[in-house]
């Protein structure tokens, strides 16, 4: 006989816009060895920290404060850009140019 187990759904909250969401419906960031990237799998060892999809296009700089805050961290302005132009593929709305 099988057990029938309720289908738990993690939730996590957005670092910049609090905003508490499935953890499938979010990005996971992670700092570690002083980079900060996105992290797909969400499964990367290091400090993790989770941004709604559609947080970029609005408010970007108060977005690299949380994160830089979240992660205790600074984030480059390298890993910046590599994050936002992630971040906007995965929103669909950057250009894949
Ligand atoms: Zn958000």
């Amino acid at each position: 006989m099988e057990m029938v187990r309720p289908r738990h759904v993690p939730h996590r909250t957005c670092v910049v816009c609090k905003k508490r969401a499935p953890k499938r419906e979010l990005v996971r960031v992670v700092a570690s060895g002083g980079r900060v990237s996105l992290d797909p799998s969400g499964r990367a060892s290091g400090r993790g920290a989770y941004v709604c999809r559609d947080d970029e296009g609005g408010e970007a700089r108060a977005m690299r404060a949380s994160l830089a805050r979240a992660l205790r961290t600074e984030v480059a302005d390298g890993d910046w850009k590599d994050l936002k132009e992630s971040l906007g593929v995965m929103a669909g709305t950057g250009q894949s140019e």
